[in-house]
């Protein structure tokens, strides 16, 4: 517990160019580090995330992440030996400090990171989250350290408390017509894959390689979502055939023009209207995975920290979103 009036010295953190966080030379979070004592955590599969992963498991560093992550991670061609699988709740001791992973809500697996030292100094790192108090928990921090995904004050998307029931209503409406192909980011696929079951959506899935095997691994795991089959497969061209699929790939393969089913590409960056039809049978669907600008204020003054660091290399706007949270929330150290 903090001492009051007995301000204590926070431990080193250094924020790498490459959006590593190394706090106390003791651990270095979602980016590389020589200086740390060779322990790496990864908040989540993200490849802004995991950048430099493959330096930090040639270095023959210690992995810390959720066990959903580590599987996640094999997917991706990462195969660490060295690795330690910690989950929400969870915490585990490095020298003089207790790192504690906290939930969060972002794709499956995610989780925030608390650093406390033995004289009570909290120093918290977000990462990437939407929903802060109520999918998210916040706790307080002396220090905090914020991806500002969405960090200026024009990021702001009226509809995030209610776009998953549109999603819903709109793949409903659409299966009545034929397929559904829905391209998104990793991670954001499999999260919403289980808001269609939620919602009441039984068509089987239809999922491409990567999809695929992230959706075995999280079903190890104990995490269900029906039925689905492996693009390309023979069960899938007889699926694809009947007509009645939900069809889910990465963003990057959505190509315009499918005549043979309708499509959705989810994109956090609509902040106009959730849902805009841009060809006959094409739609871009405003989901997010992040907060947007008033989630990420919202986090910040709920956290109450004495010191903030924003990281730029995971932040658009992290200098006017360093100025409003100095300005409006009266944070004097902002950096
Ligand atoms: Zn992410």
């Amino acid at each position: 517990m903090r001492t009051p009036g007995m301000p204590s010295k926070p431990p080193s953190i250094v924020i790498g160019s490459d959006g590593g966080i190394s706090i106390a030379g003791s651990v270095v979070i979602d980016g590389h580090s020589n200086v740390s004592q060779r322990i790496r955590v990864v908040t989540h599969i993200h490849s802004d995330h995991t950048v430099n992963l493959q330096e930090s498991i040639s270095s023959s560093y210690r992995l810390v992440a959720t066990q959903l992550t580590l599987s996640w991670l094999q997917v991706f061609g990462y195969s660490a030996t060295n690795y330690l699988s910690l989950e929400a709740g969870d915490s585990i001791r490095l020298g003089d400090l207790r790192l504690r992973f906290l939930k969060s809500l972002h794709i499956p697996g995610t989780v925030q990171v608390l650093v406390e030292t033995d004289d009570g100094t909290r120093i918290l790192y977000s990462s990437d989250f939407k929903k802060p108090g109520e999918g998210t928990p916040v706790e307080e921090a002396d220090v905090l350290v914020i991806d500002a995904v969405y960090g200026r004050p024009s990021y702001v998307r009226e509809f995030d408390d209610y776009i998953e029931y549109l999603l819903v209503d709109l793949v409903k409406q659409l299966l009545t017509e034929g397929g559904v192909r829905i391209y998104g980011y990793y991670g954001k696929v499999n999260e919403v894959m289980s808001i269609l079951r939620q919602g009441g959506v039984d068509a089987p899935f239809v999922l491409a390689p990567k999809v695929y095997m992230m959706t075995k691994k999280a079903e190890s795991l104990g995490i269900r979502v029906g039925d689905y089959v492996l693009a390309g497969s023979r069960e899938s061209q007889e699926v694809i055939r009947d007509g009645w699929y939900v069809y889910l790939d990465h963003s990057s393969r959505f190509t315009p023009g499918s005549r043979d089913a309708s499509t959705l590409v989810l994109s956090g960056w609509e902040f106009r209207s959730p849902i805009r039809r841009i060809s006959s049978r094409t739609w871009h669907v405003a989901f997010s995975d992040h907060s947007d600008f008033r989630g990420l204020v919202k986090y910040v003054s709920s956290v109450r920290p004495r010191k903030l660091y924003v990281v730029k290399a995971r932040s658009s706007g992290a200098e006017e979103f360093a100025a409003y949270v100095a300005k409006n929330l009266g944070i004097r150290e902002v950096y």
